[in-house]
């Protein structure tokens, strides 16, 4: 996956970036968890131990040089035993994260490993997943341990027991995308559970999703970009960085476009980490043919089918938030009858099976209407639309706090929807 932003960047500040966005995503707690990257001559760069999390800064970071010898301000983390043990053991990976994200917690703690079979670009993204026994923080042993689950296999990341996880990357950006990834899956699993039983995506049917995607897009050469598709492609970045800082979109999936003129429109590209996305990587779609020298989402054919179909939709969203999944995966009816927001913005949203969204495949375009805005892809994903941008990410939102309330009032007792008397009311109110 293409990381612009960051791949130029400096060990200590690629650290600094991530540990801040993980600190402020709740991944990780003041105390918790570590970072480090191994530099081409030898050096890994890692966090210092049992300093804010939430306030590091690039001085903070500390360098243990190849013969050992130390530089820096403070000690380097103490788990750094088992940092560079994964560094001798995988020449592959040249970055390393271990944090205590509640969802993969859980898991750690009654001894499971989630399956990432829940949605189709989990198993690829996320990789091989192992489990470290039990082991003292910061001890030789617990390194050992954790190495062994790496070598000579190609696991990515390990479920530490009773701690909670590590995971190494290509790069940095590559284990955060994986972190980010893995701690979804937990989720989703979690919030399914929650609410009825979560199926997953056979390993067949994950290789179907990936077969339909159509890689010979037609391309246009003589691009142009006059002043209105550049202020849509900022549109688009500022919505999709907003979508990732509320927890509505991870780095690795998810696409957002916006009808530019007649049918031609603007669109996330492919493999771009979502929270660093810029605008000249935004693809513009004019007259059928994708801007040269870039790669569209691999969503493009539906949303190019939802533009045709339906006059009236400008703006369309596609994404995995993790409440709104535990529908999407157990099968379970997401009942917008909650509140008066929820229903007048989603009125009702149905659930389509995996593979409605394939190729060729018009349910979802034929579907959509004024007054069926959303609809859920059974493991896969919500897609939702609406005129303006802001409108379709309002509606995202809305569906989502929906969707956390019900998984939340599950505990509490059943729910009880607004009844037909007053959903009449408020259609007459607010949608004639
Ligand atoms: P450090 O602050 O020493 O990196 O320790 C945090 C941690 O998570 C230990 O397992
Ligand atoms: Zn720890």
């Amino acid at each position: 996956m293409r990381q612009l932003d960051v791949e130029m960047m400096h060990p200590r500040v690629q650290i600094i970036k991530v540990i801040s966005r993980i600190y402020r995503d709740g991944m990780t707690t003041t105390s918790g968890g570590n970072i480090s990257i191994l530099d081409d001559n030898g050096d890994i760069w890692v966090t210092p131990s049992a300093v804010d999390k939430g306030s590091l800064r690039e001085d903070d970071i500390i360098c243990v040089k190849k013969d050992g010898t130390i530089e820096g301000k403070h000690k380097p983390s103490s788990e750094f035993p088992f940092h560079k043990a994964i560094y001798e053991v995988r020449p592959d990976i040249k970055a390393v994260i271990h944090a205590h994200p509640p969802a993969l917690v859980s898991f750690s703690i009654v001894r499971e490993i989630p399956d990432t079979n829940i949605i189709p670009q989990a198993k690829e993204v996320c990789g091989k997943i192992g489990y470290a026994p039990y082991g003292l923080p910061g001890s030789q042993e617990l390194g050992v341990s954790i190495a062994k689950q790496f070598d000579g296999s190609d696991v990515m990341a390990v479920i530490m027991e009773n701690h909670g996880t590590v995971l190494g990357g290509a790069d940095l950006m590559d284990a955060y995308t994986r972190f980010e990834t893995l701690e979804f899956c937990a989720h989703t699993i979690i919030n399914a559970k929650a609410i009825g039983e979560p199926a997953l995506l056979s390993n067949e049917q994950i290789q179907q999703f990936e077969d339909q995607i159509p890689h010979d897009v037609a391309r246009n050469s003589e691009v142009s970009y006059p002043s209105e598709e550049r202020a849509i492609r900022q549109e688009i970045v500022d919505i999709v960085r907003r979508a990732s800082d509320q927890g509505l979109m991870i780095s690795s999936y998810g696409t957002v476009s916006v009808r530019w003129k007649d049918n031609d429109f603007l669109i996330t590209p492919s493999h771009v980490a979502r929270w660093d996305i810029v605008p000249d990587d935004i693809v513009q779609i004019k007259g059928g043919k994708a801007e040269e020298g870039k790669t569209p989402s691999r969503a493009l054919a539906l949303h190019q089918k939802i533009y045709e179909l339906n006059p009236h939709i400008n703006s369309i969203i596609l994404t995995q938030p993790p409440h709104l999944m535990a529908y999407g995966t157990t099968g379970v009816k997401f009942d917008v009858r909650t509140i008066p927001e929820s229903w007048i913005f989603l009125q009702d949203v149905p659930c389509l099976d995996f593979g409605a969204h394939f190729y060729g495949n018009d349910s979802i375009p034929n579907l959509l209407s004024e007054s069926v805005p959303s609809v859920l892809i059974a493991n896969d994903s919500f897609v939702v639309t609406g005129d303006k941008l802001l409108q379709t990410f309002d509606r995202l939102e809305v569906a989502e706090f929906s969707a956390k309330s019900l998984v939340m009032a599950a505990p509490l007792g059943k729910l009880v929807p607004i009844n037909d008397e007053q959903v009449e009311n408020l259609r007459k109110k607010f949608l004639s």
